[in-house]
């Protein structure tokens, strides 16, 4: 199976939302805060080429130059999980014969951006989560709910709890 960005993301924010997500169970359009991530998307940076689908697999949000790829993101609340997903686009390019210089995760709402290298071992480290990836997609029964924060702002809230 072809492993997107999103999975990637997911995998770090709730193995469930990961296997709902692959299982094509889907609330994303209804969600508020989806759509919030849309118009930040739709009007921030509208003067760069946005979202280049690479090898049918992970979505970009923009590479400046071919040499600075950009993620944008609403806000640093899953913050690791962000910095993985960069990582994982720099790695996948990379193994594609594209070096990219670095990653940059922009955040516009907060007028902040931070800078994301793939450092030694991050590539073994990927390769690792790309096999647990698998493994919970795989599953044959749904991951339970995590408990956490960022639930309530979650597309599969209502789905998970109520
Ligand atoms: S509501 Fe919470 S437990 Fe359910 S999918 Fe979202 S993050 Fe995971």
């Amino acid at each position: 199976m072809r492993i997107t960005g999103t999975m990637f993301y997911y995998y770090f924010v709730c193995r469930r939302k990961l296997w709902c997500f692959c299982q094509n169970i889907a609330f994303e359009n209804e969600s508020e805060s989806v759509l919030l991530g849309k118009l930040l998307d739709e009007t921030a940076y509208g003067r760069e080429h946005k979202h280049l689908m690479i090898d049918e697999t992970v979505n970009v949000d923009f590479i400046r130059d071919w040499k600075v790829l950009h993620e944008v993101k609403k806000s640093k609340s899953i913050e690791e999980a962000s910095i993985w997903q960069v990582k994982y686009y720099l790695y996948f390019l990379r193994q594609r014969g594209i070096k990219i210089e670095k990653g940059i995760l922009d955040y516009p709402k907060i007028k902040k951006r931070q800078e994301i290298f793939l450092q030694e071992g991050d590539a073994e480290k990927i390769e690792t989560l790309l096999a647990d990836i698998q493994a919970v997609i795989a599953q044959e029964k749904m991951p339970p709910p995590i408990h956490w924060k960022i639930c309530k702002s979650c597309a599969y809230y209502e789905y998970c709890y109520v």
